[in-house]
């Protein structure tokens, strides 16, 4: 095989499809963006050619197929474009949610893994369709050219039993695969390596408790290098409260509202769409900077919110903490780890007795990479800002070029 140059990552959405171009040596980003509201009137094409400001223009993109077309055009423009033509395109990598217990490691996506991927859709049913349909508009395409999934799922495949299972009888993880999974596994692990590379260590002597913060949030407990245990489940709802998803609850609560009357589907939505800082905040968002600023102002229900985002997640820390055996460091990233100080600082001031010297000037100023404890400090806070689809692109070449 001739050397792999370019990378091309895509994220292919429900109704988004994002990318990124790469050139691999040297990591460099050629050209980046997405296609959204795909399938509606008002479809939208973001595009940045390296770090050139970003261009905006409404286009047509009836389904994916057509997104991806678009994205192929733009980035052959003689114009605006980086490629002389798709065949400088070497390798393509894919984020895809689930891998179960069928893919532990970012897998070439030969005729036969595509059909076992496809038998995972109940397990993603709104998330694994638009990726699969990605890799499939990109085999049309691009022939030829090898494509590669990246789960979300894989890097916690580390996970002990006692961590991945649920207390309840095995023949439920046997016929229906119902155990602890995990998410943003690429996250954790491009944070995971990074941090260890800040600090100064190998990643296999590095423990963690890795906080990946954004609407959707999970943390992960990382020993020598690897996932202990994750705070998502079987599905992304389980763990601390995120924007608009519960976390954790009492499963008899999905029982009493069932008895209450309210369907799967209500419950679902309910629990996925409605709750977490917008159901407990009440003002209409579950964006972060709103919550802070409405408990800033004295709102008692957006203040509340932000303590229950909080209390979970010291709690978590303090668990993994202990089940790691002690950490080198807790780890910010997420937008809102990586960005909210305001909400870090409800964490960080209660680390103290973990060993963590926070360094609250540092937390109100500084950008990541950066330490948010004291030089000294027995246990380092870091934020390392994540970059979900850099990691897609190093998995996808150590794979085609293993
Ligand atoms: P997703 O899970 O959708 O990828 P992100 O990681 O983008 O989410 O995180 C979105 C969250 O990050 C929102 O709650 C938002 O308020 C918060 N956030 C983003 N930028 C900032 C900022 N500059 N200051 C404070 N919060 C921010």
């Amino acid at each position: 095989m001739s050397a792999i140059e370019n990378i091309l990552v895509v994220n292919s959405g429900s109704s988004s499809l994002k990318f990124t171009l790469y050139r691999i040596d040297g990591e460099r980003r050629l050209a980046n963006g997405l296609v959204e509201r795909i399938g509606s009137a008002s479809a939208n094409m973001v595009y940045r050619r390296g770090d050139e400001p970003k261009s905006e223009r409404p286009v047509s993109a009836p389904d994916h197929a057509a997104a991806l077309r678009l994205v192929c055009e733009a980035l052959t423009d003689g114009r605006t474009g980086v490629l002389k033509s798709l065949d400088e395109v070497d390798a393509i990598g894919h984020r895809v949610l689930h891998g179960a217990d069928l893919f532990r490691d970012a897998t070439l996506m030969t005729p036969e893994n595509l059909e076992r991927v496809k038998t995972l859709v109940p397990f993603g049913p709104l998330h694994m369709p638009p990726n699969i349909g990605g890799i499939e508009a990109c085999q049309k395409i691009f022939p030829g050219i090898p494509n590669v999934a990246v789960f979300d799922t894989a890097f916690h495949q580390t996970m002990p039993d006692c961590a991945a299972r649920y207390a309840i009888p095995d023949e439920f993880r046997a016929k229906y695969g119902i155990r602890k999974y995990g998410f943003h596994g690429t996250s954790h692990h491009f944070v995971t390596l990074a941090a260890a590379e800040f600090l100064g260590k190998k990643p296999e002597e590095t423990n963690l408790v890795t906080c990946h913060l954004g609407n959707g949030s999970s943390l992960a407990a990382i020993k020598n290098g690897k996932v202990f245990d994750t705070t998502m489940g079987l599905t992304p709802l389980a763990g601390v409260v995120m924007g608009t998803r519960s976390g954790d609850l009492d499963p008899a609560v999905v029982l009493e509202l069932v008895r209450k009357g309210m369907s799967a589907d209500e419950i679902d939505n309910l629990l996925n769409k409605k709750s977490g800082l917008l159901g407990v905040g009440g003002i209409g968002s579950g964006d972060m900077r709103d919550i802070v600023n409405a408990a800033q102002d004295g709102n008692a229900s957006a203040a509340l919110a932000l303590d229950m985002w909080a209390h979970r997640i010291v709690q978590y820390i303090g668990g993994y903490f202990t089940l790691v055996g002690g950490a080198d460091a807790i780890v910010f990233t997420g937008g809102i780890g990586e960005n909210s100080a305001a909400a870090r600082a409800k964490v960080l001031s209660r680390l103290g007795c973990l060993g963590v010297d926070f360094d609250e000037e540092a937390n109100a100023t500084r950008r990541g990479p950066c330490y948010l404890s004291r030089p000294g400090s027995k246990v380092a806070a870091i934020i390392v800002p994540t970059d979900e689809e850099l990691m897609i692109a190093r998995e996808t070449y150590q794979v085609v070029t293993k």
